[in-house]
């Protein structure tokens, strides 16, 4: 992977520019990604923004979103956009297949690919240029250090502030995980100055839900949540059936996994969802307990120190029987 750096020279010359991030986005990956669409469009390039899948309502808000392409419900368009495109963003992901169908569309591409991404363990053969760091509390972050050291400061307007304010605060758990360093606020500082209304974003992302939402979360917390005190685990294990009583929709269930991490003395936390063609497991942790890991080896996923998340094709039942051995495999480390 070359240097970010050596694209700054050709950003001035109009080009097909794609952005994409994982599938299912969360604020980080729209925001990361609208943030620098927003940025890019001042330079004249046609510029397309392409998600994997659908995201959550209440990232609609973001300037730019209305035009975002679904890669499942507009293929066609989205595959003739991403034949024509020169270049190919690739951001808050660190393997092809965390974009889903459009990994094998990515791999026959020609075109410069680059990757801003703070993963671990990134797939960096596939990508021209980029930066992979996982210092970086998110990808919003590092778009933001994208504009600032291209030296076109001046283009963070209010909608490239929206979009990068809601990638950072969510990434940062607003501004509260050890990833939250002084650059993070000096970044948010250069946000206001720019118009940035933070309260605005907050509530745009947290006051925006309805009511079936928190009817699920009780019923959910109340018969769904076990907790292993010998462990300091806590586990959230959901049945397909909760879904579709709930009418629970893309989006609803994040955050749900911090209630358990909130526990007194819980270490580890864990949410194992039913989605019907996967069991999608989301994993949270507090201290020393590395999560990516355990992540990688039990649930076929991955993601930081102590946020992580995984797949597996297994029943639910078949999953949960996993993790409760992998907390017995782990119990030293979960005991420390
Ligand atoms: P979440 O629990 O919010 O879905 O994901 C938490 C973190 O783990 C995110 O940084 C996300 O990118 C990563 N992650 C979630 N699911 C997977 C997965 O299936 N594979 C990998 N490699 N990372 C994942
Ligand atoms: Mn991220």
């Amino acid at each position: 992977m070359k240097s970010l750096k050596d694209i700054f020279p050709l950003l001035t010359e109009p080009k097909n520019i794609v952005i994409t991030f994982h599938q299912k986005p969360d604020a980080d990956a729209m925001g990361s990604g609208l943030g620098l669409y927003n940025f890019l469009i001042q330079f004249g390039h046609k510029v397309t923004v392409i998600s994997p899948t659908n995201w959550a309502a209440f990232l609609n808000w973001m300037p730019g979103s209305k035009k975002v392409l679904d890669f499942e419900m507009q293929n066609e368009e989205a595959i003739k956009v991403l034949n024509k495109a020169d270049w190919l963003f690739c951001l808050d992901f660190n393997v092809l297949s965390r974009t889903k169908n459009m990994e094998p569309v990515i791999k026959n591409l020609n075109c410069k690919k680059i990757l801003i991404d703070h993963h671990q363990q990134p797939q960096t053969e596939v990508f021209d240029y980029g930066v992979s760091n996982t210092g970086k509390s998110s990808t919003a972050e590092m778009v933001f250090d994208f504009i600032i050291s291209s030296g076109y400061e001046d283009k963070i307007n209010t909608k490239v502030s929206e979009c990068l304010y809601a990638g950072v605060m969510t990434d940062t758990g607003s501004f509260r995980f050890n990833s939250t360093s002084a650059d993070v606020h000096k970044m948010v500082a250069k946000l206001k100055e720019s118009g940035l209304n933070h309260s605005q974003v907050h509530e745009n992302l947290f006051d925006n839900f309805l009511e079936g939402r928190f009817r699920f979360f009780g019923n959910t917390l109340l018969n769904r949540m076990e907790i292993f005190y010998e462990f300091n685990t806590a586990l959230i294990a959901i049945p397909q059936k909760d879904l579709i009583k709930y009418n629970v929709k893309t989006g609803d269930t994040e955050g749900l996994v911090n209630f358990p991490l909130s526990i007194k003395g819980i270490k580890l936390a864990a949410v194992i969802i039913d989605r019907g063609d996967e069991r999608k497991s989301s994993f949270r942790s507090k201290g020393g307990f590395d999560v990516n890991t355990f992540a990688r080896k039990y649930f076929n996923g991955g993601g930081h120190f102590n946020a992580a998340g995984g797949k597996n094709k297994e029943s639910l039942e078949e999953v949960v029987t996993r993790f409760k051995q992998a907390i017995k495999e782990n119990e030293e480390q979960l005991n420390n």
